[in-house]
């Protein structure tokens, strides 16, 4: 059998920032995915929004990831030419009881670290936008957006040169955890056989499944797996905005926002359905519900003007009815089995944090 230092199971970006980072620190590493490349899945399945770190629970590794990873994330852009755009975000409370509001979103960043953000007045706001139906505002000047392919690219470029491989079409199929070594099996086009010595599980939506494939694995620590498809809608029509558009967030969800890709192309979304089984089809039925979320912030919004565009799907760990996860990351000290690290629930803002998820998983495996 065939004897590698460290594997990692999943090419998305989470997999391949960290197959940068234990490369960059000298390891030897296979990078096992099951598709034909990289980023097929949740990763080119996003917002590609730089979240500034406002809304998660205060001390959760989602805040500070978040606010760390985008740091790191800005930072590698600037150095690695990756298209990127600073444009920052508009919190938008369109009734003075949503202004009300604003204060405690305000203090909650700044509880995570984020102490840059700035009320503004209706005014204000629509000084910067003037399409805006507007109250108050809180402006994010920190929130960005990215070419997340891009990017992507750049970490497996990174991850090669500093001599990792990458091997697609090689889905993990079972794994043997025993005596600090860990055995496995691909399948695929080439199916193997391999021994190492470090299994980081990044498999994403498919995370709880891999792990109840590992032996030695306790099962009871296996968090269930839900799946909470987020819909986008583009815009026939040139949305009039620079900046992201939130509205004040609601029980439940953060509302129908606006975002834009670097070509400057507004879509809305990700609302939340929760699905029984992977499937990215966009129901057109489902504008409907867009159309007068939006107008509260954009009201000359045509008739006609949305049309569905691609979905992706939030890889929860927690039910419908549990309003919050946490990004969940176990290693021996958590499940008992040297030389295994799983990443579970890593939905948004996981681009964002990228880059510290991976230095975290570096400390975590002492590289
Ligand atoms: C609707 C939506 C919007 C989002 N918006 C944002 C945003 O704006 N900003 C932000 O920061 N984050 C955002 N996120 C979160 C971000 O997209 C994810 O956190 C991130 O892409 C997760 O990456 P990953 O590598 O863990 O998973 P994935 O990209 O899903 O990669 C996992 C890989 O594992 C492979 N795999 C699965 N099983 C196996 C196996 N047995 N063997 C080998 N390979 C396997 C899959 O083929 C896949 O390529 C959003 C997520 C969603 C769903």
């Amino acid at each position: 059998m065939d004897k590698v230092e460290c594997v990692v199971i999943g090419a998305g970006v989470i997999g391949l920032a960290v197959a940068r980072r234990l490369a960059q620190a000298g390891r030897e590493v296979i990078l096992l995915e099951a598709a034909e490349g990289i980023g097929t899945a949740t990763s080119s399945r996003n917002s590609e929004v730089i979240h500034a770190g406002i809304y998660y629970k205060a001390g959760s590794l989602m805040a500070q990831m978040c606010v760390g990873g985008k740091r790191a994330l800005y930072r590698y852009c600037g150095d690695h030419g990756i298209p990127h755009r600073n444009c920052g975000k508009l919190i938008v409370a369109t009734t003075p009881k949503e202004t009300e509001k604003l204060q405690s979103i305000r203090a909650h960043a700044e509880a995570n670290g984020v102490g840059d953000l700035q009320t503004l007045s209706g005014m204000e706001a629509r000084a910067l936008e003037p399409a805006l139906n507007c109250d108050a505002a809180l402006l994010s000047p920190s929130t960005g957006i990215i070419d997340s392919h891009a990017y992507m690219l750049a970490l497996r470029g990174d991850a090669e040169d500093a001599g990792a491989a990458c091997a697609f079409h090689t889905p993990l199929l079972h794994a043997r955890a025993a005596e600090g070594r860990i055995e496995l099996d691909a399948g695929g086009d080439a199916p193997m056989s391999l021994e190492c010595r470090l299994l980081v599980n990044a498999a994403g939506l498919n995370a709880p499944a891999v792990a109840r494939n590992i032996d030695g694995m306790p099962i009871e620590l296996i968090p269930p797996a839900y799946l909470a498809k987020g819909n986008y809608f583009s815009c026939s029509a040139r949305a009039p905005f620079s900046h992201l558009i939130y509205p004040v967030p609601e029980p439940g969800g953060l509302g129908v926002h606006l975002t834009l890709d670097m070509a400057g192309q507004a879509r809305f979304g990700p609302d939340v359905e929760w699905v029984e089984k992977v499937d990215y089809a966009v129901d057109p039925a489902r504008a409907e519900r867009f159309y007068p979320a939006i107008r509260r912030y954009w009201p000359t919004l045509p008739d006609g003007a949305l049309m569905p565009s691609y979905s992706g799907i939030r890889p929860k760990i927690v039910p419908p009815a549990v309003a919050t996860q946490d990004f969940l990351i176990q290693g021996p000290r958590e499940h008992g089995v040297d030389g295994l690290i799983n990443l579970f629930g890593i939905e948004s803002p996981g681009l964002t944090s990228s880059l510290a998820i991976a230095e975290y998983v570096g400390d975590l495996a002492g590289v």
